[in-house]
């Protein structure tokens, strides 16, 4: 309640999931590291637990990606680390670099890590919902050299035209 941020969750019974996350946070041992160290800093008063809606159990993890989706579209934090309810996890990480630039304090973030979550938005360093896979960051790397290949070669050839060779 200090930042508008949100976990979304679902299960059976409101009561039991919500004693489940309360123990384990309570005891230092949530699985996600992001909901746990918010916890340790605002404290539980500063935690609500709440029901936004009661579903067919059928559509369970359907409605709980609409929710997730929901939020990131509207580009509003969550603590959630795995993205994608229905495929959670990759059998071999992927390699991520974070492309997170802050404009008003002038630093990048570039956090490079590995995940088994199937689509994990969220860089373990800076927080930010901002990241690109290792093979885009490769590509643009590679963009950047072509183009100053190119710049090269144009100065080179309007060298020799300038000194008449
Ligand atoms: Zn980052």
């Amino acid at each position: 309640m200090v930042n508008e941020k949100v976990y979304i969750g679902s299960g059976k019974d409101f009561e039991t999931r919500k004693r489940a996350h309360s123990n384990d946070l309570e005891g230092g041992k949530h699985f996600n590291k992001h909901l746990q160290r918010a916890w340790n800093k605002y404290g539980r008063d500063n935690f609500e637990f709440n029901i936004v809606e009661e579903v067919e159990s059928s559509m369970q993890f359907d409605k709980e990606q609409e929710y997730i989706d929901g939020y990131l579209n509207s580009n509003k934090e969550l603590y959630n680390i795995q993205i994608d309810v229905h495929s959670p996890f990759k059998s071999e990480p992927e390699a991520k670099v974070c492309i997170y630039f802050c404009r008003e304090e002038g630093w990048y973030c570039s956090n490079e890590f590995e995940t088994f979550y199937t689509r994990q938005k969220y860089c373990p360093s800076c927080s930010q919902l901002r990241q690109i896979s290792w093979d885009a960051r490769e590509e643009a790397k590679r963009e950047e050299e072509e183009f100053y290949e190119l710049l090269n070669q144009e100065t080179q050839n309007w060298l020799s035209g300038f000194l008449g060779d």
